[in-house]
């Protein structure tokens, strides 16, 4: 056809329309607005390499991300707490041959080298570009979390990021009409990608909370927020703020939907929450290579400790030690979880080994150990490297014996790890932060041997005053325990 129209990742801007998309506090774009910032920004970038967005929790970052992806140009999201070291490494990595910020941004020494532009919400030609860049053109590079190394780059293209959204979509029954209110980091594929892109490509908006609190959530939500997503340490907080606030209780109770991804959420915040809000937390699964693999559908069975089925377009299978597939669907077979589907990565920047290591001839090996039960959905037992433990010939599951002490009232939050035992090959080891006086040890091994079973009881107790978190509320389990005999 000699006519093509290009509708590109987001349909709702090349229409123009003047319903919000974005609201950051006082600050709001309507599509048109921002397809006129965007266009504008697309103007300078367009033919570059890789350009870096330091993503502080603004407006800016997201005109930015959106001008860069219409302009076809790879976007490398910077934390902006980011320490020295890992920043240069980020930046020598990555190589971005321009920065882009807020105007107020306050930016660190070693970003001075490059050229820098400062993002003004200025009108440009919001024409989009005669042709679209092609699906399997780079669209970002984002930095792993680092929770079990230094970070990686993980090169995503457009296609991974437009059919993941949809496939999202689908499931989260997600339509223009939705608003949804975010409080979280714009640097991961949560936030940025899920959590900006996404109400973005469903024509739907976006209200940023710049900082998230329960009461900012409750607000958004009695006026006209249809949606949440968030991290498990979000939903413990509003789970504990729900309790004493019967009118927060009653806005999360008139939510549409709420999310909950990135780590596991613990089967007590979903119960709690449910309970005092009958609202109950539907929960995703996914990774930086791969976007989206699993979710509870929003008309599904929303039960705790659960990730539900593969998205559509995702396949997904279980793998177990000798590399057998693993087809039982008993709720107890625990294999690691290899997907692959159109939301895969490219690989990871300058790193041909670590692609390779994760690769399985075209399945991605994620490192997530995962039990399947009988309908299909997908229970994630913990990460191979940090939260499964073999002990006197079992392999046990971190999460599980962590649940079970979640429910032991003088347990206010608790990690649990694997050390070196000469016995038992490894021994089990519970962090645990007491919600008050410190309980006796053999008080809470007792309490995980009388609701799991014995060999699941904790042999060593160890008490903090917190644990030790990264930025997406993640425990930093490798910090917990540095010596651990198999990685
Ligand atoms: P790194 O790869 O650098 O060690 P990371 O794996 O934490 O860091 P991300 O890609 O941000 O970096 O996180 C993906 C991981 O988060 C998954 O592999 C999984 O272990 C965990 N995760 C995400 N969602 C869930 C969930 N719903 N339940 C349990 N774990 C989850
Ligand atoms: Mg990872």
């Amino acid at each position: 056809p000699s006519c093509v129209i290009v509708v590109g990742m987001f349909p709702e801007l090349v229409s123009g329309s003047d319903r919000e998309a974005l609201r950051f506090g006082e600050q709001a774009l309507t599509y048109g607005e921002l397809a006129e910032v965007a266009g504008g920004l697309a103007g300078h970038l367009r033919g570059r390499g890789r350009v870096a967005v330091w993503a502080t929790p603004t407006i800016e970052t997201c005109a930015a991300v959106v001008g860069a992806l219409v302009a076809g140009v790879p976007v490398v999201p910077l934390n902006p707490k980011v320490g020295e070291r890992e920043l240069a490494h980020i930046i020598d990595d990555s190589t971005p041959e321009m920065l882009l910020a807020a105007p107020h941004a306050a930016l660190p020494p070693g970003l001075a080298k490059i050229p820098t532009l400062h993002v003004l919400l200025e009108r440009g030609d919001p024409t989009p570009p005669p042709v679209e860049p092609a699906p399997e053109t780079p669209a970002f590079v984002v930095y792993t979390s680092g929770t079990t190394g230094p970070p990686k780059g993980v090169v995503l293209p457009r296609r991974a990021v437009t059919s993941n959204l949809d496939a999202l979509a689908e499931v989260w029954e997600w339509t223009e009409r939705d608003v949804l209110v975010h409080g979280l980091p714009l640097f991961h594929v949560h936030g940025l990608i899920v959590g900006v892109l996404g109400p973005l490509r469903r024509g739907g908006s976006v209200r940023h909370l710049g900082r998230f609190s329960s009461r900012a959530v409750g607000q958004a939500l009695t006026t006209g927020a249809t949606m949440m997503f968030g991290v498990p340490t979000m939903y413990h907080r509003l789970a504990m703020d729900c309790a004493d606030d019967p009118g927060l209780a009653k806005a999360v109770g008139g939510a549409r939907l709420l999310v909950s991804g990135s780590a596991a959420l613990p089967a007590t915040d979903h119960q709690r929450l449910a309970e005092t809000t009958g609202q109950r937390v539907v929960e995703r699964y996914g990774m930086t290579e791969t976007l989206m693999n699993c979710s509870v559908r929003a008309s599904g069975d929303r039960r705790p400790g659960a990730v539900g089925l593969p998205l559509p377009g995702v396949s997904l299978r279980l793998v177990g030690d000798a590399g057998e597939l693993l087809d039982a669907h008993d709720g107890e077979t625990v294999g690691e979880i290899e997907v692959t589907g159109d939301n895969l990565f490219l690989g990871y920047l300058n790193r041909q080994d670590a692609t390779d290591a994760v690769m399985n001839d075209g399945w991605f090996r994620t490192g997530d150990m995962a039990v399947r039960d009988p309908d299909g959905y997908v229970r994630i037992v913990g990460r191979r490297a940090t939260d499964l433990i073999k002990s006197g010939g079992y392999k046990i599951g971190a999460g599980e014996i962590e649940n079970a002490l979640l429910e032991h009232p003088a347990v206010a939050e608790v990690a649990v790890t694997g050390e070196p035992d000469e016995d038992l090959g490894e021994r089990i080891v519970a962090w645990v932060v007491p919600s008050g006086a410190e309980p006796a040890p053999e008080e809470l091994a007792d309490h995980v041997a009388r609701l799991l079973a014995p060999h699941k009881r904790p042999r060593v107790v160890r008490y903090l005053e917190s644990l030790p978190r990264n930025d997406m509320g993640k425990v930093m389990k490798r910090s917990l325990a540095p010596r651990r005999t198999q990685p």
